[in-house]
């Protein structure tokens, strides 16, 4: 990603983190989007546009599909008991997500760190815990917080990073337009917030190259 970023720390008070549980009303949205469309002066009966409430429902029903997923669900049958205590990183993974100022998307990556207690999760878990919450309308410091209190929480870690580093298209499209910026934000917890070894390390280990990368 680009040079250019913002630095934020993530210190935003968890809410509730259980979503509604019901799937979106596709069909009260596409009317509204119905009503959009000759609110921003378009034609909603001109060919091109037929299908577009349509679409643009169930478009936004499943990039909100996050308010469904129950993480004890999610992780049920997925933590196992195991005697490790170095870190386990899970990183780079790809979210999507929607600012909810101006439900415009925001997207980048996502680096996991967690030091276990006795029980470790599934690693395929952990990109689907990130995809629960970024499937939500969120601000990104929210959905740092949700991802690292979740696991820590679950997991009974001893210690939790998460870094998260994404484009908005609400600075990138209006308003200040910065084009290149990066927001970065991160959430550090237990052993990764009190103990600056722990939290060097999460962060080595999250800018080393990837496997198969010369350095
Ligand atoms: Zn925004």
């Amino acid at each position: 990603m680009a040079k250019q970023g913002i630095r934020r720390r993530a210190q935003q008070q968890v809410e509730d983190v259980s979503g509604s549980g019901r799937p979106a009303d596709v069909e009260v949205l596409q009317s509204l989007v119905t009503e959009m469309l000759l609110a921003l002066g378009e034609k909603p009966g001109r060919h091109g546009l037929l299908k577009t409430p349509e679409r643009v429902a169930k478009a936004l029903a499943f990039m909100t599909q996050g308010y469904q997923r129950d993480i004890d669900h999610l992780l049920n049958g997925a933590l196992f008991p195991i005697e490790y205590d170095e870190m386990v990183i899970v990183k780079d993974i790809d979210f999507f997500s929607m600012c909810e100022h101006h439900l415009l998307p925001f997207f980048g990556k996502v680096h996991v760190g967690y030091l276990p207690n006795k029980k470790v999760v599934g690693l395929s878990k952990i990109p689907r815990i990130v995809d629960t919450f970024a499937r939500r309308l969120q601000v990104q410091e929210r959905l740092t917080v949700q991802i690292a209190e979740t696991l820590k929480s679950k997991l009974n870690a001893h210690g939790v990073g998460v870094v998260v580093e994404a484009r908005h298209l609400c600075m990138m499209m209006r308003g200040v337009e910065k084009q290149n910026t990066v927001a970065v934000s991160s959430s550090m917890l237990g052993a990764c917030r009190s103990q600056p070894q722990t939290r060097l390390e999460f962060l080595k280990l999250i800018r080393r190259g990837s496997v198969g990368d010369s350095d």
